[in-house]
């Protein structure tokens, strides 16, 4: 298929299309620029969520709770649910399982699990890429949703307009929070297992937290839910709904999408540059050799690779 008729394929929202785009971006494809270019004019429309937590936190079930929140108000809605460190584990169950449910055949529904094999900026240059084109292929709310709380993960789940980290009573005591630097990302705080004995001390010690920190424009709600049988799931989709007026009658919204965005594209040139002297480095047969026998210096060799960068030349 060609570059132009999968932009096509996306742009009309065809499923096949969109998957195939994804997986181009998890390989790190050839193709990725042309793909890109014809659909980035047309995101920007989707609202992104975020969904952060510790594996068994009921991340995937929330998810699932939180598509038919979303299908009930007839919007469209796609999940990206994302494993940083192996194609084979959570990620892929969990979007196996969100499959298995009755919105399999919903067209207003996509969900997909992804992880990076070949995409050379990791997860937090390949994420953002996957959004877009599910942004591009028309769904009006994206959930990104990551396994655990490594770093990586954390800020996958941050680069998102409201980013939900969920925590459950015995895990997530606000201590845990602390350490895991996840208070901070919080746009909203969902103690699921309502159902379950210390969830209301849980969500307690987690506002008395956010009390004692600094002034924020925004002070992040904190919304008891319980995934299994549905209660609190409204009042976490409001709790979004008013992060979301919030950014947009503020500015803050566009202002952190636009240093996002700038952010992304200078990681993507860093690379790019770093992908040169690499191949700078590894065409000279001499460099090793010159430091070795102190010919020259590590500063004299770093100012020739930088003038060689910008002379355009492409190493051998
Ligand atoms: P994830 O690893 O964070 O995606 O968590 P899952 O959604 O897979 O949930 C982990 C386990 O907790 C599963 O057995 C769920 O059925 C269960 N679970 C999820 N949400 C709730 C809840 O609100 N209450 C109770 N009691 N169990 C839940």
């Amino acid at each position: 298929m060609s570059a132009e008729d999968l932009v096509k394929g996306v742009l009309g929202g065809d499923r096949r299309s969109v998957a195939r785009a994804i997986s181009m971006v998890e390989d790190g494809a050839d193709g990725l620029a042309e793909l890109s270019a014809g659909l980035y004019p047309h995101t920007g429309s989707a609202y992104t969520i975020g969904l952060t937590g510790s594996p068994g936190v009921g991340k995937s079930s929330l998810a699932a709770q939180l598509v038919q929140a979303v299908r009930q108000r007839d919007l469209s809605i796609a999940v990206l649910a994302i494993d940083p460190t192996s194609p084979f584990t959570g990620g892929a169950l969990l979007g196996d399982r969100l499959r298995m449910q009755s919105h399999a055949t919903d067209p207003g529904v996509f969900i997909r699990s992804m992880a990076t094999r070949g995409h050379l900026g990791g997860m937090a240059l390949a994420a953002p890429e996957a959004v877009r084109i599910l942004d591009a292929s028309g769904k009006d709310i994206v959930v990104v949703e990551t396994v655990g709380v490594g770093q990586a993960e954390v800020e996958v789940a941050h680069a998102t307009d409201t980013t939900l980290v969920v925590v459950s009573p015995g895990w997530g005591d606000a201590v845990q929070v602390a350490k895991a630097g996840i208070l901070e990302i919080a746009d909203v705080f969902v103690v699921n297992k309502s159902d379950k004995e210390g969830a209301g001390e849980a969500a307690r010690d987690l506002r008395h937290m956010l009390k004692m920190g600094a002034e924020m424009p925004w002070t992040p709600p904190v919304v008891q839910t319980s995934a299994a049988t549905g209660e609190g799931v409204e009042e976490l989709w409001g709790a979004i709904e008013e992060h979301r007026k919030h950014l947009e009658s503020t500015g803050r919204g566009q202002e952190l999408r636009r240093a996002r965005l700038l952010a992304e594209v200078e990681e993507m040139a860093s690379q790019a540059l770093k992908e040169r002297v690499h191949a700078i480095v590894d065409g000279d047969p001499k460099l090793g050799d010159e430091l070795l026998d102190r010919s020259t210096d590590p500063y004299q060799a770093v100012g020739m690779l930088v003038e060689r960068v910008q002379r355009g030349d492409q190493g051998e």
